[in-house]
């Protein structure tokens, strides 16, 4: 082991006694138990690994772990199936890459959200290496509470996470917004992590400890603080394919098999991989030709879109303790037959949003509102509802994968 893992590992001791408590937001220095082993998840600086990083990771992830990355609604990367054994190697390998935080307590702090798009000496860029050098000037503040610098020259996060955000704002300027209010106050590119940092602070001294996230904190904003500029409008999400930094790739489920990612990487001379909270890579200054798909298995998510569905599914079994389902599975075959117009949808249904959710369990980690078809397992079957969120009243219970498709005219 290395000293820096060494020194790490001093400081976890007491986080592998108890790898199972929840309630933050896992990190590599303090991971989750999960169905399959710990679950890390690496927090990239400026929503970006270099090709070095990427192809570490890839590669831990295939010796160490279930062989897969998942990207999360917060733009990190996460390696999962790795048993607690193996934790220590890890460490050593994701250090020498220089992955990790100093300590478990800055990791917690980098939350931090950055438009993926941004280039060389621009705001954003500019903005979050100032943020991520003043993460010791922050409060303590509850664990989920993230920040966003979002300021390209028009928003392109507005509909992702974060309590404190840097925004582009309406009239050409930069905003300072709190999560939960429509307008935000100017500030200068000079000043705009100042009062950032200073808006946490009122955050934590005000009682938003008590209420969690930003947008429950129900206090008045401090005056200087209060602004009447909306955000510009927002940007178009980035579409899979060519882009000007490279090429977009999407991964349905937001999981991209290690061995898949890697061998993207390297066949189109990307020199970096820019993460999205989108469930989509930029791999940058990538040569064109690559697929947009990782996943040849994955059913071609322009198709669906087109088809007017969406699909989601958590990570099921095996990768997750409380499900006993092959979540994926169902919601691959789900989504082909939704793409090519197989599924039937009950009348009453007929004008809802078309969304198809697959739960392991009741929590629904992967979509917290109803879906028109809502399948949550319980034990090793399904049960099916419409127009619901996992745990509700159900239409048909204790279905097998075959019976669930039946049941929606799939063939
Ligand atoms: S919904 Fe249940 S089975 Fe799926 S990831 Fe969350 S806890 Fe696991």
């Amino acid at each position: 082991m290395t000293d820096n893992a060494t020194a790490l590992a001093g400081a976890r001791v007491g986080t592998m006694a108890a790898p199972r408590v929840q309630g933050w937001c896992p990190g590599a220095l303090r991971p989750m138990m999960s169905g399959d082993g710990l679950v890390l998840r690496l927090r990239p600086r400026l929503a970006r690994f270099t090709r070095d990083q990427i192809l570490g990771i890839c590669a831990a992830a295939r010796r160490h772990g279930a062989g897969l990355v998942d990207l999360t609604s917060r733009a990190n990367l996460q390696v999962r199936g790795v048993p607690e054994a193996a934790w220590p190697q890890l460490l050593d390998a994701f250090g020498e890459l220089g992955l990790l935080d100093a300590d478990a307590r800055l990791e917690g702090r980098r939350n931090l959200l950055v438009a993926p798009d941004w280039v060389a000496g621009d705001d954003t860029e500019r903005l979050a290496v100032e943020l991520a050098g003043r993460l010791d000037e922050l409060p303590d503040l509850p664990a989920k509470v993230g920040f966003v610098i979002d300021a390209g020259d028009a928003p392109r996060l507005l509909g992702d996470p974060g309590d404190f955000r840097i925004e582009r704002g309406e009239q050409g300027g930069l905003i300072l917004r709190a999560a939960g209010r429509v307008q935000g106050v100017e500030v200068t590119a000079d000043a705009a992590v100042d009062a950032l940092i200073a808006l946490a602070h009122w955050f934590a001294a005000s009682g938003g400890a008590a209420a969690g996230r930003m947008v429950r904190h129900r206090a008045p904003l401090p005056a200087w603080a209060c602004g009447a500029l909306l955000p510009a409008a927002a940007a178009a999400r980035l579409a899979p394919g060519a882009h000007p930094l490279g090429w977009v790739c999407s991964l349905p489920f937001g999981q991209a098999d290690a061995a898949a990612l890697a061998d993207a990487v390297v066949a189109s001379g990307a020199k970096a991989v820019r993460i999205t909270p989108w469930r989509q890579l930029l791999l940058e200054a990538a040569r064109s030709g690559v697929s947009h798909k990782l996943d040849s298995a994955c059913t071609d998510s322009d198709a669906l879109a087109a088809a007017g569905w969406q699909v989601e599914a958590c990570a099921g079994a095996p990768y997750c303790v409380q499900a006993g389902v092959d979540t994926r599975a169902l919601a691959l075959r789900l989504a082909a037959a939704a793409a090519q117009g197989g599924l039937s949808l009950p009348a009453a249904l007929a004008d809802a949003p078309r969304l198809i959710h697959v739960s392991g369990c009741a929590k629904g980690c992967a979509h917290a509102g109803p879906a028109a078809i809502c399948l949550t397992g319980r034990g090793t079957a399904f049960d099916l509802a419409f127009d619901a969120r996992p745990g509700e009243p159900v239409h048909a219970a204790g279905l097998s994968p075959a019976a669930v498709l039946e049941r929606l005219g799939v063939h």
